[in-house]
């Protein structure tokens, strides 16, 4: 409120499926969902509206000696590489990601990565919307290494074939599921009254 103390804060306490006209009128959405699936689906309902995403992972593996943490940060603009470009998501690993997740059991102490990489999609955030930088020289996918505890942008992008994302290439297939539905809804709550 110290930078804008005209900002309107509204509060869901439901799944973001929930609220999804909510999140449809949102300039940038952050992403910081436990599942695979559930970041697919997220990115697909941002470039359905054409909103920038910045989706926040991280993950804790199981090693010999103890345990071994990796995250990312990665900015999915509309028409850029998606998470599957970056190989954030794959089929892969949405077959194996139940068992995978809760390595180091169920209540895994991870505050620090999580402190980390939160702040580094709120850099993202800043960057867009401010004049920092321009958007284009921003690097989209910024790798954590939690045990050097070192943070790099990804050469991943570096072998992409193109910068355009195959995976969301028809952006007009997308559609809007909810296109219509809110006027329709206020239409039916004003006849009521
Ligand atoms: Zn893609």
């Amino acid at each position: 409120m110290g930078v804008n103390a005209r900002a309107r804060i509204s509060i869901e306490t439901v799944r973001w499926q929930m609220c999804a006209i909510a999140l449809r009128s949102c300039d940038l959405i952050l992403g910081c969902v436990d599942s695979i699936a559930e970041r697919e689906q997220l990115e697909t309902a941002a470039r359905r509206y054409l909103t920038p995403y910045v989706d926040v992972g991280m993950d804790v593996h199981r090693m010999a000696q103890g345990f071994s943490i990796g995250g990312q940060v990665a900015l999915s603009m509309p028409g850029g590489p998606c998470l599957r470009c970056m190989g954030i998501i794959d089929d892969r690993k949405l077959e194996l990601e139940a068992q995978a997740y809760g390595a180091a059991g169920g209540r895994p102490q991870v505050v620090w990565p999580n402190g980390l990489l939160a702040s580094l999609a709120v850099g993202f955030l800043v960057q867009l919307f401010t004049p920092w930088r321009k958007a284009s020289e921003l690097p989209l996918l910024l790798e954590f290494d939690g045990d050097a505890q070192t943070v790099s942008p990804s050469n991943k992008l570096l072998y992409l074939e193109e910068d355009a994302c195959s995976h969301f290439a028809d952006l007009t297939s997308l559609g809007d599921p909810l296109w219509g539905t809110e006027g329709l809804r206020k239409r039916k709550a004003t006849a009521k009254s």
